[in-house]
């Protein structure tokens, strides 16, 4: 029989987590011939999470769970659930029930067709404000023009199931600033999308705020492309070339009508302008830099300080 682990990150989700978990059982409870698990991460939550997990855990078999030392993230959630998977397939959800149960026999049935991914994919941006949709819709605009080797999907989100071989080649790439969305695109595999209408959050608050979203974006424009790098160059030549003709303009005029004192704008101007230029692309430099500076450093993307799985690579755990 085909085992699926099913992923939940969790930061603080105390009151949801056996909602959570009652209406995910009834619809696996329901799906024959697949072994389902759930391994939950509790994220440095601050609340009672843990406790209830391992109130869960005593209830259930099928409850696993991965503590961490301090909240590290979603991502180090998400990346610490697959690392901790040793099932044939995986599915990766949000513990808020904002990703319907629902639709994992649509899920299952699209791996049983051959798909090595089945992600969802929301239709509409329901009960988010207006002007969070439109930077978002905006993000990935720019995203795709700015990279080749993936192509953002509108609207996807990280509630996907993912074959062996798909989690296998995930895990490969260890980048410590993971930005999964981009991730699940690089790696390719045979993927199907199912749209789903966006559900509000019910339970609990989201974690996102406007500044982290936007922290966000930089960062997964960084992760995955060198197009700020080359526009930086680019706006360094064109200026360059303007100034030369502008030079040689004054050059000419200075030798015409002799040496002109007022310029008083003109220079302002630019140095102004420039001033702006260098720091702008001094800045760009430096979200380079300091992704390089994190990478090198190579430490662990998550540190487990309690967990019930037990397997092979328990000591492995926690470390790349
Ligand atoms: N989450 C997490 N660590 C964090 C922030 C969030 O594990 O630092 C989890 C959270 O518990 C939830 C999921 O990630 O299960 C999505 O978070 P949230 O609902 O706040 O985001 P949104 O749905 O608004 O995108
Ligand atoms: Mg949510």
């Amino acid at each position: 029989m085909p085992s699926v682990d099913i992923i939940v990150p969790c930061y603080n989700e105390e009151d949801g987590l056996f909602v959570f978990y009652d209406e995910t059982t009834k619809i696996t409870n329901n799906i024959n011939n697949y072994s389902f698990r759930f391994i939950f991460i509790d994220d440095g939550s601050k609340d009672n999470t843990l406790e209830k997990l391992l109130e869960l855990s005593k209830l259930h078999q099928d409850v696993k769970y991965v503590s961490f030392s301090r909240n590290f993230g979603k991502e180090a959630g998400m990346y610490a659930g697959l690392q901790n998977s040793s099932a044939d397939y995986v599915i990766i959800m949000d513990a808020d029930l904002q990703h319907p149960p629902t639709l994992i026999p649509d899920m299952i049935k699209g791996i049983e067709e051959g798909f090595d991914c089945v992600a969802a994919k929301r239709t509409n941006r329901k009960g988010e404000a207006r002007i969070r949709s439109f930077f978002s819709r905006q993000f990935y605009k720019l995203m795709n023009k700015m990279t080749n080797n993936i192509k953002l999907v509108q609207g996807a989100v990280d509630y996907r199931i993912m074959s062996r071989k798909m989690v296998d080649a995930v895990l490969s790439l260890s980048e410590s600033q993971r930005f999964s969305k981009g991730i699940f695109e690089w790696v390719g595999f045979k993927k199907k999308w199912i749209p789903y209408e966006n559900v509000e959050r019910t339970i609990g608050t989201t974690k996102w705020s406007f500044r982290s979203l936007f922290k966000y974006a930089v960062d997964g424009i960084t992760a995955f492309s060198v197009a700020p790098l080359k526009m930086v160059t680019g706006f360094g030549f064109f200026i360059s070339l303007i100034s030369f003709i502008y030079i040689i303009i004054t050059l000419v005029q200075t030798f015409i009508f002799g040496i002109v004192v007022p310029g008083y704008v003109t220079t302002l101007s630019a140095v102004l302008f420039l001033g702006g230029i260098i720091e702008f692309s001094v800045g760009v430099l430096g979200e380079y830099v300091g992704h390089i500076y994190i990478e090198t450093k190579q430490r662990p993307l998550y540190i487990t300080r309690l967990t019930n799985i037990q397997d092979e690579c328990d000591d492995l755990k926690g470390n790349k």
